[in-house]
């Protein structure tokens, strides 16, 4: 798989604070002993999953985030404040690898996990009073906090993105071509469910494909639930792009197609300052037909035709009798496959 969505950085968990070396001071008490507290803990690095997030964004631009350094100790035997831990928050399929070994270290689905823990604080001089020692001038310095260099990596959906108003047979066609579906416990989101199926390609390849609801005009502003179809559809690499020529709907195919790809086209303006985006109107998308069952020869040609004249190569099929799926098998697995070598 070929990820669209990485970052790099460096995190360090905050060091110990010193112990302190102080002695009692009181009124009628002379040589008072030791009382020099310990040394507050460094903040620890957390990463923490937000199912509400979907990209990592947040973190581009970033080079360097620090937890706290803890305190140092006082006297009177106070000990030193921790250092506030560093929490990062990710969206779920994050995954952190070792920036220059390129190891794989965590892979974050759910929940949180301390990445870096902070130092030790060092112990106070009140800890070292010995028999021959009852003034000791000696006190722990604070553990140093771990520093490291890392890369996330935010995982695909799936290979296979599909585009189309509702109704156009996306899921009917999901249905037609899935030999299995993907335990949906792997991708965890809040408010849209991508429905997924494993495709059979050639003897011994298959693909994911993922059919996302929620996509209507008004999406990039995010009308309705999307916005979060076009955050998902950002996490696939080629989209097909359903298309009903039934006339059930009472809109225009072509029309159709202009405007979901304006949509596209609208998102990635919005996201053109981001770094990395890899802007949706520019992935590889096969235009396909459905429906065709419900219409006649003619008028599916008729409707060929009006894509060709503007340069827009279509495929036909019915979701339904299974026509021209084989193909369209084919094509999308060669695409699939010629892209992971690239
Ligand atoms: P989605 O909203 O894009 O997921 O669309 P659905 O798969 O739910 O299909 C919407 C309606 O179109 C359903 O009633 C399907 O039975 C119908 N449909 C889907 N594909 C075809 C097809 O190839 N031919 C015909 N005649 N109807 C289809
Ligand atoms: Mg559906």
């Amino acid at each position: 798989m070929k990820f669209i969505d990485e970052v790099s950085f460096s995190v360090s968990s905050g060091s110990g604070g010193p112990g302190c070396i102080s002695f009692r001071r009181e009124k009628y008490v002379p040589r008072g002993g030791p009382d020099g507290g310990d040394g507050g803990k460094g903040g620890d690095v957390i990463f923490k999953v937000n199912s509400r997030l979907n990209s990592l964004f947040d973190l581009y631009h970033k080079r360097k985030l620090s937890a706290k350094n803890g305190q140092p100790g006082l006297g009177q035997k106070k000990s030193g404040s921790y250092g506030d831990d560093l929490v990062i928050e990710v969206p779920p399929g994050t995954i952190i690898y070792d920036k220059h070994s390129s190891e794989k270290l965590v892979d974050l689905e759910e929940g949180e996990i301390t990445f870096l823990r902070g130092g030790k604080g060092g112990r106070g001089n009140c800890h070292f009073t010995t028999s021959v020692n009852q003034a000791p001038q000696q006190a722990q310095p604070g553990e140093e906090g771990e520093e490291k260099e890392i890369r996330l990596e935010l995982k695909l959906i799936a290979d296979v993105g599909l585009l189309g108003f509702p109704n156009v047979g996306k899921s009917t066609l999901i249905s037609r071509l899935s030999e299995a579906k993907p335990k949906i416990a792997d991708y965890p989101f809040t408010t849209l469910t991508p429905n997924l199926g494993v495709v059979k390609y050639a003897d011994h390849d298959s693909f994911v494909i993922a059919d996302i609801p929620g996509l209507i005009t008004g999406a990039h502003e995010g009308v309705g639930l999307g916005i979060q179809f076009l955050k998902h559809i950002e996490r696939t690499r080629i989209l097909v792009h359903l298309i009903d020529v039934s006339g059930m709907s009472g809109r225009d195919p072509l029309q159709d197609y202009e405007d979901i790809n304006n949509e596209l086209k609208m998102y990635d303006e919005k996201l053109a300052d981001k770094k990395n985006h890899v802007p949706l109107a520019s992935r590889p998308q096969l235009v396909v037909l459905n429906k065709v069952d419900s219409i006649s020869e003619a008028q599916v040609e008729d409707f060929k035709l009006s894509f060709a004249k503007k340069d827009i190569q279509v495929r036909t099929i019915s979701a339904v009798t299974g026509e021209g799926l084989k193909t369209l098998v084919e094509a999308v697995g060669k695409k699939v496959f010629a892209e992971e070598t690239q």
